[in-house]
């Protein structure tokens, strides 16, 4: 009788087990009328990938991103709107607090299972997840993103991973593994950089060979969950910057004026950026053009905020940060180009403007890592000077924002600086992956006025006249960008 009755009652739970399930008891915060649950809590909850990209305050849930001070999340391809941006601060704690029910679509999407929110008990609920078959790769995801494509797959356990690359193409054999999951079949037809998905079963593993087209960089394998997630990052080629159209409508389609002007004058204090033969420092000229360019400015009738007024250290991730709580429309921050060697040093002048964005040239690539250095002086941080492809991907949210506005940015001040005393270097106009830029929710740009250790630049840059000359041509760029 007992046991009949015990197994009855096995029987009622899983019944309702099956039905229903709560998937998380959440941690929250009430403010004006709006629930606000804690996203890293919530992440750990759901057992979910937690990323914080501190440089960028953004934070990353499974695929799901989330900005401070941003109203929309993304996900793949799609963006959500929520009911609040999200917030950094809420009844005095931090995190980052998620407004709820609107952010729940996200998770309902990560989750591939309808949720449900309760206010009252703080729970989120759902109905019993799908059952996956017993598959070494149970789940194969290909999410799309602005400047590439993720493979995620997921496998029951960690196999021993050999990727090869021969272009074009990337071989992933899994030792002891099998491959017979079915979302290869269609994979190829999902994806703009793969051309074909050959997955090949022998005894002792699993080969999986992706054709790559040749828009598509060389990839790169992310290994998550002790090896039992592994991601192939493709990245797409980008083109070049566009030059800038002069029409005022492309101007202003993006919809906010611009007000507030941001200038970052690089460097300051310990950090004294490069340094010219004749002792002059990186810190002091970016400094004396970043005030000239805030009167200027402020005189045509814009509101000016600097990152730095005086000979102090900022942090990199601080300045785009204060950028943001100041509510900015444009972000500009001031450098001066450095060489070594002298005979280089002879014959390398010129201005040049930066944007962020992933794909620039390797000269390119070596004056962001020199400009992001100074982060090795930053107590916190380690010595990495570039941002990883699967950085790139992250970045997406800002880069699609941003991008062509900030490129349309940097043609006005190449067009501004064109036929005045300094040298074009190249275009004018390049991309990498400046640090400083991460986390700008504005159009961004790096400019680097010219070389301090060059003979002709540096004199230039010395002078009254010289800054004087490079903060009107900022202003007339700035202004007519802001038209
Ligand atoms: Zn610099």
């Amino acid at each position: 009788m007992l046991k009949k009755f015990s197994f009855f009652f096995l029987f009622v739970f899983l019944v309702f087990a099956l039905a229903q399930e709560t998937v998380a008891t959440l941690q929250v915060e009430k403010k004006g009328g709006i629930d606000y649950i804690d996203g890293i809590d919530l992440g750990k909850k759901l057992k979910m990938q937690i990323f914080w990209q501190s440089e960028a305050d953004i934070l990353q849930i499974g695929t799901s991103l989330w900005a401070w001070g941003n109203e929309w999340a993304s996900i793949k391809d799609t963006s959500f709107l929520l009911q609040s941006p999200v917030q950094n601060k809420i009844n005095s704690k931090r995190s980052f607090w998620l407004p709820f029910p609107s952010s729940l679509p996200v998770f309902e999407r990560m989750l591939n299972k309808p949720l449900e929110y309760d206010s009252a008990s703080a729970k989120i609920i759902t109905i019993m997840p799908k059952e996956f078959k017993d598959k070494d790769i149970w789940s194969v995801n290909l999410d799309e993103k602005n400047n590439g494509e993720v493979l995620e797959l997921k496998l029951l356990k960690p196999f021993i991973v050999e990727p090869l690359y021969a272009h074009p193409n990337y071989i992933l054999r899994l030792n002891g593994a099998s491959i017979d999951n079915p979302a290869f079949q269609d994979l190829a037809k999902k994806s703009a950089l793969i051309s074909r998905v050959i997955p090949i079963q022998d005894e002792q593993s699993a080969q999986l060979t992706l054709t790559l087209k040749d828009n598509c960089e060389k990839p790169e394998l992310v290994k998550k969950d002790s090896g039992k997630t592994l991601q192939i990052v493709l990245r797409k080629k980008q083109p070049a910057i566009p030059k800038a159209e002069l029409a005022p409508q492309a101007v202003n389609s993006a919809g906010k004026k611009t007000k507030t002007i941001v200038i970052d004058p690089g460097h300051g204090g310990k950090d004294p950026g490069a340094i010219g033969h004749n002792g002059l420092k990186e810190k002091e000229v970016v400094l004396s053009v970043g005030l000239k360019l805030k009167k200027n400015l402020e005189e045509k009738g814009f509101t000016v905020k600097l990152t730095r007024s005086n000979d102090e250290f900022v942090e990199l991730a601080q300045r785009p940060k204060m950028a943001n709580d100041w509510g900015g429309d444009l972000f500009i921050s001031l450098h001066c180009d450095a060489v070594a060697g002298k005979e280089r040093q002879q014959k390398t002048d010129g201005f040049k403007f930066y944007i962020l964005r992933a794909g620039g040239s390797e000269e390119d690539k070596a004056i962001a890592r020199r400009e992001n250095q100074a982060i090795a002086l930053e107590s916190d941080k380690k010595g990495k000077n570039e941002i990883s492809p699967a950085d790139w991907i992250r970045l997406d949210n800002q880069l699609a924002l941003y991008a062509e506005k900030s490129a349309l940015l940097a043609g006005y001040l190449v067009e501004a600086f064109d036929g005045g005393s300094l040298k074009k270097l190249q275009t004018g106009a390049g991309q990498a992956g400046f640090f400083v830029l991460v986390g700008a929710y504005m159009p961004a740009v790096l400019a680097e006025l010219g070389f301090i250790t060059s003979p002709t630049d540096g004199a230039f840059l010395a002078t009254e006249k010289g800054q004087n000359e490079i903060a009107e041509r900022l202003t007339k760029a700035i202004t007519s960008f802001a038209k």
